[in-house]
C-alpha cells in the first residue's frame, strides 16, 4: 500500500477503520481513504494574463539561472536553484510562472512560515499585478483556489496532483527540513516538476542531485555585486562571553550601526536583554513573544538599536545596512545553515551593503569552520580566488 498524499509505504503507518483503510501518517492533515478516488481537478478554461512587471533589472548572473531554471523545467526536470543569501531568489522563477500559467498549466509558490508565504504572495501580487495571487496559510483558508497559489507546506496537502510545477522556497527550514511526511505531501501536490529554491541545501535536497533527480542551478553572485559577507570568528574563554558581548555593543552604538544579535536560547536571549536594555535600546526576538510583529518594526524603524533573537530570525528577513553578531556560535543548536542564513542578514540590501559578521565562540566548532569555508567558496566561485580568501573590507 502506498499513500497517494504523503507517500507513505510503511506497512505499520496504515490503519484499518470503520470505513476502510487509511494513511495514519498524515490522517492529522484530514482523512483519505485508500479506496478513496482521487481527487479530480477542474481544468483551466481561462488563461490569464501572467505578464509580470519588475521594477528593476535582474544582472547578467541572475537571467543566466532564470533563463537556466526555464529550460531545465521545459525539459521535465526537477531543479534545485542554489543561491547565496541575498542573491534575489524569488524573482529568478518569474519566467517559469509566465510561461506556465500563460499555457494554461498550474503554478504554486510554497514556504515553510506563515509570516514568509504572506510576505511573498504581496509581493508576487504587485509584480504579476494581473494574476489572483491567493495565499493560503493559517488565517487564510477561505479562498484556496486563485492563478497563482502561495502557501505554507502544511496546506499543500488541500492539492494532491494539482500542480504542474511546484516552487518550494527554503525547503531545508522548520518545519519542513526532515519531515518526510511534508516532504512526501509536498512532492504529491506536483504531477510535474518541483523547483527548490535555498542558500543551504540540506542532504534531502543533496541526494537528489547526487541521485540525478534535480538538476542544480547555482547563483553565487548577488545583485549588489559584493561579496558575502565571511563571519570573523571570535575564540574566548567562556567566561569572557559576556564581556565581548557588551564591548560589541558599546563599540556598534558608538559607530551608530545597528545590529542583529543571535542567542541560542530563548533564555538566554531574554537575559542580555535584561541585563543591556538599562544601556540600550534592544527588540526582542522568539517564537515564545506574542508581540513579534511590533519588535521587528521596532527594529526596522531604528527605535531599537539591536535586535536580540533567537533562530527564529535567521531567514526570510531583510534589514538595511545592519550588523550580525552570534553569541556563542559553537552552540549546537546552530548548524551550518543556520550560520550561514544569520550571516547572510548582512548586505542584503544593495543600496545599503556594508557590514559585518562576527562569531563569538568558546570552542572548535565543525559547523562554524564549514560556515566560513563556505561562504569563503561561495565568494571565490563568484570573483575569483582573491576575493574568496580574505574578508571583505568595510569602507
Ligand atoms: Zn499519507
Amino acid at each position: 500500500m502506498r499513500c497517494p498524499r504523503c507517500g507513505n509505504e510503511d506497512p505499520k503507518g496504515f490503519y484499518l477503520g470503520g470505513r476502510g483503510w487509511y494513511c495514519r501518517k498524515c490522517v492529522p492533515f484530514s482523512r483519505v481513504l485508500m479506496t478513496d478516488a482521487p481527487k479530480m481537478w477542474e481544468e483551466e478554461s481561462t488563461i490569464p494574463d501572467a505578464e509580470y512587471e519588475l521594477g528593476f533589472a535582474l544582472t547578467p548572473e541572475q537571467e543566466k539561472a532564470a533563463q537556466e531554471i526555464l529550460e531545465k523545467t521545459r525539459e521535465g526536470k526537477n531543479v534545485l536553484v542554489k543561491a547565496v543569501c541575498g542573491a534575489g531568489k524569488t524573482e529568478l522563477v518569474y519566467p517559469v510562472i509566465r510561461e506556465g500559467l500563460s499555457a494554461g498549466k498550474k503554478v504554486g509558490f510554497a514556504i515553510s512560515r506563515r509570516q514568509v508565504v504572506l510576505q511573498i504572495a504581496g509581493r508576487l501580487a504587485k509584480d504579476f499585478p494581473r494574476l489572483k495571487v491567493i495565499p493560503v496559510c493559517e488565517g487564510f483558508t477561505e479562498d484556496t483556489q486563485g492563478d497563482l497559489i502561495v502557501c505554507t507546506t502544511h496546506q499543500l496537502y488541500r492539492y494532491t496532483g494539482y500542480f504542474d510545477t511546484l516552487i518550494l522556497d527554503e525547503p531545508d527550514a522548520f518545519p519542513f527540513k526532515g519531515n518526510p511526511v511534508l516532504q512526501g505531501i509536498a512532492e504529491n501536490a506536483s504531477k510535474g516538476t518541483m523547483i527548490y529554491l535555498t542558500a543551504t541545501p540540506d542532504e534531502w535536497l543533496t541526494e537528489k542531485i547526487q541521485n540525478h533527480k534535480a538538476e542544480e542551478v547555482p547563483l553565487y553572485k548577488r545583485p549588489s555585486g559584493i561579496p558575502l559577507t565571511v563571519p570573523k570568528v571570535n575564540y574566548l574563554p567562556k567566561e569572557g562571553l559576556a564581556l565581548a558581548l557588551y564591548g560589541y555593543l558599546r563599540t556598534e552604538t558608538k559607530a551608530g550601526r545597528y545590529a542583529m544579535v543571535f542567542f541560542p536560547t530563548i533564555r538566554e536571549t531574554e537575559t542580555f536583554a535584561g541585563i543591556f536594555r538599562r544601556y540600550y535600546r534592544i527588540a526582542v526576538m522568539h517564537s515564545a513573544r506574542e508581540d513579534k510583529d511590533a519588535q521587528v518594526r521596532m527594529f526596522q524603524r531604528h527605535e531599537a538599536r539591536f535586535l536580540f533573537s533567537t533562530t527564529v530570525m535567521e531567514r526570510g528577513v531583510t534589514f538595511s545596512g545592519i550588523d550580525v553578531l552570534v553569541y556563542k556560535a559553537d552552540h549546537p543548536v546552530f548548524d551550518y545553515a543556520s550560520l550561514v542564513q544569520m550571516t547572510g542578514r548582512v548586505g542584503r540590501d544593495p543600496k545599503n551593503p556594508e557590514g559585518t559578521g562576527i562569531f563569538l565562540c568558546a570552542k572548535k566548532s565543525g559547523e562554524v569552520d564549514k560556515c566560513v569555508s563556505g561562504i569563503m567558496t561561495a565568494n571565490r566561485l563568484a570573483f575569483g580566488a582573491e576575493n574568496g580568501l580574505t574578508t571583505r573590507k568595510t569602507s
